[in-house]
């Protein structure tokens, strides 16, 4: 498709736009007069349903009424509260219902997780993952590397882009992963990367893995309502994510899980355990011996957080209506029209040098683009932010900008060309 720089071809394009109605399901945040900003951080944190609150206080009113009695006898029992998500999570990567669970927060899911697929030998030790990961995946793999007794320089691989390249070619993780193929246990990777916003080929990576012998596990945090996943179909070992990016759930709030089915329903696969994961029929009966819940549910330790679930709910509620596959589809053809946008202003502007560091390829990322901004960036972030852009500042030099297909609309993309366009040093 031929892009135009105008806004009547934008509005055209949201005319078109069969999702253009879901923006009308959020809160956005206001300017002074009132006004709408330009919402660009989905990726950071998404915005609030407006199904939020009445889904949360449907449960504030079932704790009001029954007291304890809301875990049985509530609307939506709370002794069953984490099966609510289940199906809509499962749809949302790509899995089988019993692959999936949603607990915690997801750094602690990520340490759960190598409880039970980081299992370093001496020979197979090691842990290949990219250079530059987001900051809680590099001290939760630093932190289990020492735990086991190993160094991290030498358990920990990190995969640095080819020198004067900002993001990793798919060929070189693959080729690493079987230079390495001797001493890996565990290949991990993010699914979008959150400072460039390369998606990775997690298909292709879980395939080379598996053939040398190692488990692949990916965080999904950037990946999970961006990008069309396929967990399942995919052989992936183990993932978790967030519901508060792209899922729209809420700062902090609770975490989903992915355990292939292979390891899922293996009662012997190694895990941390808590009551909630016991076996369910059993869960009351209060007596020693673990016996896991099979699938995912099993990796459960303590009973679900209700509150943030239900406003989780809410928002896996829209997804499931809108779908991810439109969706995608959707992202994919905002996020080149904001390409086009970014490269039309930087065009046809005297003194505006900038780089996007996403790759172009639409398969190879998802809603967001990274802008390496080689002079004065910080100066343009401050210019969009005073004339009402959120978007997000990443030093040294970065600016991060996801339009995401829920909420934003094609005219917001050119509104923020025109903002950028007005820039003055
Ligand atoms: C946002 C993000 C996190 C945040 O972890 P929390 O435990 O939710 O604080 C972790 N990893 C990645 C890759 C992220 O993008």
């Amino acid at each position: 498709m031929t892009f135009q720089y105008s806004r009547g071809f934008a509005h055209q394009l949201d005319e078109q736009d069969t999702l253009k109605d879901y923006r009308q399901w959020f809160h956005f945040p206001t300017n002074a007069q009132g006004e709408d900003l330009l919402y660009f951080c989905g990726n950071s944190l998404g915005l609030q349903p407006r199904t939020a609150k009445q889904s949360l206080d449907a449960e504030l009113e079932d704790w009001a009424k029954f007291g304890v009695e809301g875990h049985f006898h509530g609307k939506n029992p709370w002794f069953h509260y984490h099966k609510f998500l289940t199906q809509h999570s499962a749809e949302i990567v790509g899995a089988r219902e019993h692959e999936v669970v949603v607990m915690n927060q997801l750094t602690v899911n990520l340490h759960l997780l190598m409880v039970s697929f980081y299992r370093p030998n001496a020979k197979r030790y090691k842990i290949l993952m990219e250079a530059g990961a987001f900051p809680s995946d590099m001290y939760a793999i630093e932190s289990q590397v020492n735990f086991h007794g190993y160094a991290y320089d030498d358990a920990v691989i990190e995969l640095q882009p080819r020198e004067g390249e900002h993001t990793l070619r798919h060929q070189d993780i693959i080729d690493a992963i079987e230079t390495h193929k001797e001493e890996l246990a565990l290949v991990f990777f993010s699914g979008v990367q959150y400072y460039t916003g390369q998606l990775f080929n997690i298909k292709e990576i879980t395939q080379k893995a598996h053939s040398i012998g190692a488990i692949a596990g990916f965080d999904l945090a950037h990946a999970a309502g961006n990008a069309y996943l396929k967990l399942h179909e995919w052989n992936v070992d183990f993932a978790a994510w967030c519901s508060y990016k792209y899922l729209n759930s809420g700062p902090g709030n609770v975490s989903g899980v992915f355990i292939h089915e292979v390891h899922g329903l293996n009662e012997k696969t190694p895990r941390f355990a808590g009551w909630w994961g016991h076996k369910e029929d059993q869960r009351f009966l209060m007596k020693r011996g673990f016996i896991p819940e099979p699938g995912a549910a099993g990796w459960q330790m303590s009973n679900a957080p209700v509150f943030g679930m239900a406003v989780h709910k809410a928002s896996l509620e829209i997804f499931h209506k809108a779908g991810m596959e439109n969706l995608r589809e959707k992202s994919k053809k905002l996020t080149a029209y904001l390409e086009f946008v970014l490269n039309f202003v930087q065009n046809h502007h005297p003194n505006l040098s900038f780089e996007i560091i996403t790759p172009s390829h639409p398969e190879e990322r998802g809603a967001q683009l990274s802008m390496l901004v080689k002079e004065n960036g910080k100066a343009l972030f401050d210019h969009m932010t005073q004339k009402g852009v959120i978007a997000d500042w990443r030093e040294p030099n970065v600016i991060r900008i996801a339009p995401t297909p829920l909420y934003n609309r094609f005219e917001d993309v050119f509104a923020l060309g025109e903002i950028i366009k007005s820039f003055q040093l």
